[in-house]
């Protein structure tokens, strides 16, 4: 069908009726597109693909289709929209002000509850969102097992016999997180009081990966929060955010885990509601969007989406003591995705790292995604490494003495990248570089 057409038919369809619970791409968010096509070339899927359907413009498109009853809810949609990374590069560059974002979850929400997609995907996908990430005793469990397997000797043997590279696992392999010797699960509840005068009192949402292989992180965002004056509660009985969930079209589960976190984090009294992984924070200002239509809970998830704020935004907002040691280094910041484009934090984590004495050194499109997006590298790996690659270039186009980034999955990637490219850079997050000025 031509543009000229599409939009005709766009703009001659009655709106489709929404659920009780929101999870249609409704037609108001869809008319907001005039296919003007601004949004083709900043979208990664596009750039790697060159076709219409694994765009912006296409996947509105299809998605106004299903809405019609003119495409089948079947594989070749479930694949185009799940080749989207939810970078939300294309939100950025919309004249239009499309909410992109709302329209892919609430499609994958479609596809969940409409495809039946291949046995061992489907039972994959059920294990790792329903069981292992919505609960913490069998994320533990399930953490343990892989620390054995990445301690024990096993993953030596696997990766020198070149097993994983015939089973094609190899990067998907070296994409998992390395798993902590301890975990972060016997910190939840405690209170770490601030060093010094006062300035500040804060709820830390731990996360769920962050508990088993970032706790390293989440000690570091401790430290640099409560040497800034704040006092940092980890209240208990919090669980996963249900980003993952939602932007794998588990928009149930996340509502679940969403109200869970409400109930949890506004039972105290404080300033914010703090997290140091750009996904987590993106989605946890979204909880609005989530339970529009809970009539218990709409209001309250917007007073939880008023003092959710990402670690660089309330660091940047407070402001640093003087920090006890300059990081006297070059540092090239590549943005995450969800605090650039989803929540539009850019200045202050350069701030941030420009305050402890280190030389910001801009990368070229540090806006673009580094193709981690939650498990899609290890969902969609030959694309995600393909949009690696490009991110790799940019990398080795500039002089720096590290990476630094401000979402544990960016991480991960990156690093990826540098081991495939032999760069021996380390990629660190910024909290991690400001707790060695703190310490
Ligand atoms: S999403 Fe925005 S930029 Fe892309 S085609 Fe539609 S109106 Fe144009
Ligand atoms: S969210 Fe990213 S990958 Fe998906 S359509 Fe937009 S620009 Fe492309």
């Amino acid at each position: 069908m031509s543009e000229q057409t599409q939009s005709q038919v766009i703009g001659a369809q009655p709106p489709p009726a929404a659920d009780d619970q929101g999870d249609v791409p409704t037609w108001e968010l869809l008319r907001t597109c005039v296919h003007c096509g601004l949004c083709l070339n900043h979208c990664p899927t596009y750039k790697v693909l060159g076709m219409e359907m694994d765009s912006p413009r296409g996947r509105i498109y299809q998605v106004f289709n299903i809405n019609e009853g003119q495409l089948a809810m079947g594989e070749s949609f479930a694949t185009h929209i799940d080749r989207c990374l939810g970078c939300l590069a294309c939100e950025i560059a919309c004249p239009s002000g499309v909410k992109y974002g709302r329209i892919v979850e609430r499609a994958r929400a479609q596809i969940e509850q409409k495809y039946h997609r291949p046995f061992l995907e489907r039972t994959a996908r059920n294990l790792f969102y329903r069981r292992i990430i919505s609960n913490f005793a069998t994320l533990k469990f399930v953490a343990r097992m892989m620390r054995f397997y990445q301690r024990s000797g096993l993953r030596a043997v696997a990766r020198g016999t070149g097993i994983l590279k015939l089973l094609g696992m190899a990067d998907v392999e070296r994409l998992s997180p390395q798993i902590d010797k301890e975990f972060f699960f016997g910190e939840i509840g405690k209170v770490f009081p601030a060093a010094g005068e006062r300035r500040g009192k804060v709820a830390f949402l731990a996360g769920c990966i962050n508990n088993v292989a970032f706790s390293h992180l989440n000690h570091a965002t401790i430290t640099v929060l409560t040497q800034n004056g704040v006092e940092v509660h980890v209240p208990a009985g919090q669980g996963c955010c249900g980003a993952l969930h939602a932007h794998a079209g588990f928009r149930t589960e996340s509502r679940q885990l969403a109200r869970n976190n409400i109930k949890v984090f506004l039972s105290g009294e404080y300033d914010a509601i703090v997290t140091n992984a750009a996904g987590c924070g993106s989605h946890m200002k979204e909880y609005d969007d989530l339970l529009e239509h809970d009539p218990e809970f709409a209001a309250r998830a917007k007073e939880f989406k008023a003092k959710t704020k990402d670690v660089t935004e309330y660091l940047a907002g407070l402001g640093l003591r003087p920090a006890k040691k300059k990081i006297a280094q070059k540092v090239a910041y590549q943005d995450p995705c969800h605090l650039a484009n989803a929540q539009r934090i850019r200045t202050q984590p350069r701030e941030l790292l420009k305050a402890i004495g280190c030389e910001v050194v801009e990368l070229p499109h540090a806006d673009q995604c580094c193709g981690s997006a939650g498990v899609y590298n290890v969902a969609q790996n030959d694309l995600s490494m393909k949009i690696l690659a490009a991110k790799m270039d940019d990398v080795q186009s500039v002089s720096t003495d590290m990476i630094a980034t401000a979402n544990v999955g960016c991480m991960i990637q990156l690093r990826a990248g540098m081991e495939q490219r032999g760069l021996k850079q380390p990629v660190k997050h910024v909290v991690e570089l400001l707790e060695e000025a703190f310490s």
